[in-house]
């Protein structure tokens, strides 16, 4: 069965795709053959309409509620804006009270060619983008995107940085033992206006 919605210590997480324009050196969904935890996030090719992440959501909440629902499967969200959009305001429609969180690469909007920081900030209440390295060429041999994103990527991920973080809860976040510069991304986080998160590099599970 393929696994749409999976819980992870106090959260739902949604996986909306595998499809991502990223190949991160770091990337731990090739690493564990697709599976997190006891899940395999392995979508085959089937991305699930909003009406199926809403009905698996409802039972799991029905379940085990919980105060957190995050965007962040084996892919990247917004390559899916219309149904990770569609998926979040019926989200804050049933469970007002739950704060939803989108993870996300921060190519949103040079993926879907427009500033979309005005529409997820209708419904999510909190957004961390993998800002990776403060440095433009690091960044590149980190995330090593696809040839179309590779030009403006970097420059892309720090505007929609910018544009986010008036509008909701903006955290971006570097990875654990990568030799990244902590003080220069501190400072790189303060200037675009968001808080910095420490991710913990996963080699195990
Ligand atoms: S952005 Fe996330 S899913 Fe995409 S390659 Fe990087 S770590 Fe993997």
């Amino acid at each position: 069965m393929k696994q749409i919605v999976y819980r992870f210590k106090d959260a739902l997480y949604i996986n909306l795709t595998n499809r991502c324009p990223n190949s991160c050196v770091f990337c731990i969904k090739t690493k564990f053959a697709m599976r997190f935890d006891k899940y395999d996030l392995n979508l085959c090719g089937q991305e699930p309409t909003s009406e199926e992440v809403i009905s698996v959501l409802q039972k799991e909440m029905a379940q085990e509620p919980v105060k957190e629902i995050v965007f962040c499967g084996y892919g990247e969200p917004t390559m899916r804006l219309k149904t990770l959009l569609e998926t979040a305001e019926k989200i804050k429609q049933l469970y007002p009270q739950v704060k939803l969180r989108l993870n996300t690469i921060g190519l949103g909007s040079l993926v879907n060619g427009r500033d979309i920081s005005g529409e997820l900030a209708k419904n999510i209440d909190e957004i961390s983008i993998s800002l990776n390295s403060p440095d433009a060429q690091e960044w590149q041999k980190i995330v090593r995107p696809k040839a179309e994103y590779a030009a403006q990527g970097y420059q892309a991920m720090l505007a929609f940085v910018r544009a986010c973080a008036p509008k909701m809860n903006t955290i971006v976040s570097i990875v654990d033992k990568q030799n990244i510069d902590v003080e220069k991304t501190k400072k790189l986080a303060q200037e675009l206006g968001a808080k910095l998160r420490i991710r913990e590099f996963i080699d195990e599970m």
